[in-house]
């Protein structure tokens, strides 16, 4: 398990990679921050939210400078509809446009085999992972706060990728985004109770509890969740940066300033 690494636009700004995906040469990834984009105020700069009020044209120019950045296109992308559903859907096509999947039941996850196609997902406190088998040479990209980790969205990825592609775990390279941090992560016995009904044979440390509230690592649920599907330990990359108490001039964090915020973008795609 080895840390994102951060890469600078060629404008200035960071952005981060998996140092594993950054090998495979297949492939295309980034890891937005707040860096790099060209939207104004609590939107500054690389927002992707169509639903907080900033400017579509900004919005629209921030997503084509992220698909260019991993050497795509804006009209190649394929966006998740993200309601904490477990639902999944496969691109087959790259025809199509820039366009949203799952509406409006929502999506979570979206696959491909499809060169060229840019899958997206998004996070600000929850998590955005990135797979991708290399040996089928499919990828994934998938967001996953608690509910996700409950419903258990990653390994039902990971199993669709075996029915569209013959996808083994042993061969999937998993990078995980910046995301909230135990510390930050507060919640009631409820949360707990249903995230622990799923961990509990799981090191104990994942939760702990302080004062009133349980305090859950979901980042090293994910790492476990992913552990459990067959993913190899050494293949897997994981952010241990919170978009909560990290530098808020680079993340945006739901918990920290609520609705008013941007949303953060992993982005990944094959190359064609
Ligand atoms: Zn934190």
């Amino acid at each position: 398990m080895s840390e994102l690494m951060e890469k600078s636009f060629e404008k200035g700004g960071i952005y981060l990679v998996s140092p594993q995906l950054s090998m495979c040469s297949h492939v295309g990834h980034g890891f937005f921050t707040r860096q790099g984009g060209v939207s104004k105020g609590i939107f500054e700069s690389l927002n992707f939210r169509y639903t907080g009020g900033d400017n579509e044209n900004d919005i629209k120019r921030n997503y084509t400078i992220a698909a260019e950045t991993i050497g795509g296109k804006y009209d190649d992308i394929v966006r998740t509809c993200q309601l904490h559903t477990d639902k999944i859907e496969v691109v087959r096509e790259r025809e199509g446009g820039f366009r949203q999947v799952g509406r409006p039941d929502g999506c979570d996850a979206i696959i491909t085999n499809v060169p060229g196609v840019v899958l997206a997902a998004f996070y600000a406190d929850c998590q955005m992972i990135m797979l991708y088998d290399k040996k089928q040479h499919a990828i994934a990209a998938v967001h996953a706060g608690w509910r996700g980790v409950a419903n258990g969205i990653l390994a039902k990825t990971i199993r669709k990728m075996g029915e569209e592609y013959g996808t083994q775990p042993k061969n999937i390279i998993a990078a995980v985004s910046p995301s909230i941090c135990r510390r930050c992560f507060e919640t009631d016995d409820d949360v707990k109770e249903i995230l622990f009904e799923i961990y509990e044979d799981q090191v104990p440390d994942y939760f702990y509890r302080e004062g009133n509230k349980w305090h859950i690592d979901l980042k090293m649920l994910t790492y476990s969740s992913l552990i459990r599907t067959g993913v190899l330990p050494y293949n897997i990359d994981l952010s241990s940066r919170c978009t909560r108490c990290g530098d808020p001039e680079l993340y945006w964090s739901h918990r920290r300033t609520g609705n008013e915020r941007g949303v953060h973008a992993g982005m990944i795609m094959l190359k064609p």
